[in-house]
């Protein structure tokens, strides 16, 4: 079956008469949980951003809107990755009904890298969320749960092909200093106060070293190998912006916070967009100049919001208003788009890789900016839809996990953060 949808496909892409597509199409896709506009524009024009600057005038921007009612982000991250509402792809959120972890053999429709392999290409995925344990695919599948994983623990889950050891790559949060940490705290108000204030910098300290692993493993797969598509999520930004938004965001005030408070943890969101801009850098330093980039986040934050319940957390502390953007000779540099769809954000990276839209896929591809050779690339594409993608989907053993205290680490994370009960 996945014989004949690739045949199909190589029909598609491999006639003649198709337009050319005027990059290689390559691409890397680099998600950042939670980004906002709100907060990145500001910092860009104090300059403190600066290679989302030059990323944005080199690209093709704007606002990604998330579905209404909000959604849990491994629901969302999945949509982006098959182009299907959350209730067609299979993955149900953090846990199953059983309340074990959502798996791997979850997902029901194929992700842009089985689709990427199906065509018989390459892929390097680390971090997506619901990518545990680690399937096989056509290149390397670095699994979410390497953000909670001490050196040696969960060996043979964590990564496909598992020959690979990444253990180098993994950055013990406790190796971290609160030196290190003074990108993000004043440490002059912190002293005297250290054991005050431990337990936040200990969370501080875990999801950085989560964002740090995750950059690592990168440079360390594709220094060995090159890949067709590039994919790396840093869960960073959402973390910490569920655990000290409102130090900085004063105005919204579920507590009261000391001025110590205030003057200890109040910089530590716009340290950490100033951190996620470094983040880009360095990724974008991995490839050529040229190399074709999608950036999203899977929404927007605001901040607790007062209800009549009384203050609600979690995933109400989002907003639909998530950020994309894309640097490609498909789109316009310096655009700037008014506004795309979640279920848009498959389609048009499908198109940045040369490939077609499905029929089950519901979104388009982000048509606001296109250049001519773009708009004729994109024209093509949607005159010439595959049926479906369905048999790309892995046949996935359903491998009885052993539930062990690391699922409890994590599901006590997803606690702190709202995000289960
Ligand atoms: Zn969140």
């Amino acid at each position: 079956m996945k014989h004949i949808a690739l045949i199909a496909l190589l029909f598609i892409i491999g006639c003649g008469g198709i337009p050319d597509h005027p990059a290689d199409k390559k691409l890397v896709v680099i998600g950042f949980d939670s980004a906002d506009w709100l907060a990145i524009d500001p910092l860009i024009s104090a300059g403190e951003m600066p290679n989302f600057k030059s990323f944005l005038d080199s690209g093709s921007s704007g606002t990604l809107m998330s579905f209404v009612p909000m959604e849990k982000s491994p629901r969302i991250w999945a949509s982006i990755a098959t182009g299907l509402h959350p209730r067609d792809h299979g993955i149900g959120g953090f846990l199953k009904k059983n309340d074990e972890l959502a798996s791997s053999s979850d997902w029901s429709a194929p992700a842009l890298w089985d689709i990427v392999g199906g065509s018989g290409r390459s892929s390097c995925v680390i971090g997506w969320w619901v990518t545990w344990p680690a399937q096989p695919i056509d290149g390397v599948m670095v699994s979410d749960h390497m953000s909670f994983t001490r050196k040696g623990s969960r060996e043979g889950t964590i990564v496909q092909p598992d020959s690979i050891d990444l253990s180098d790559s993994i950055v013990d949060w406790e190796s971290i200093s609160n030196e290190e940490l003074s990108r993000f705290i004043d440490l002059d108000a912190l002293s005297g106060h250290e054991e005050e204030y431990a337990l936040k910098l200990d969370e501080l300290r875990i999801i950085y070293a989560c964002d740090l692993t995750y950059l690592a493993t990168l440079k360390q797969l594709v220094a060995d190998q090159q890949f067709d598509l590039n994919v790396v999520y840093f869960r960073g930004l959402d973390v910490v912006s569920h655990k000290f938004w409102t130090y900085w965001n004063t105005e919204i005030a579920p507590h009261e916070y000391s001025e110590l408070d205030i003057a200890v943890l109040g910089d530590i969101i716009p340290g950490y967009y100033k951190f996620v801009d470094e983040l880009l850098g360095e990724v974008l330093a991995l490839f050529p100049e040229d190399q074709q980039v999608a950036i999203m986040s899977d929404h927007g934050f605001h901040g607790p919001r007062h209800r009549k319940r009384g203050w609600q957390y979690g995933v109400q502390e989002h907003r639909p208003q998530g950020i994309f953007a894309t640097r490609s000779p498909l789109y316009k540099p310096g655009h700037k788009f008014e506004q795309m769809e979640m279920l848009d954000t498959a389609p048009t990276l499908l198109a940045l890789l040369g490939l077609p839209v499905s029929e089950a896929m519901t979104g388009a591809i982000l048509s606001d900016g296109l250049t001519g050779d773009g708009k004729k690339f994109v024209d093509y594409l949607l005159e010439n839809r595959v049926n479906s993608y369905a048999s790309f989907l892995p046949a996935r053993s359903d491998t009885i996990i052993e539930q062990t205290e690391v699922d409890d680490e994590i599901k006590k994370q997803l606690k702190s953060l709202g995000y289960i009960n």
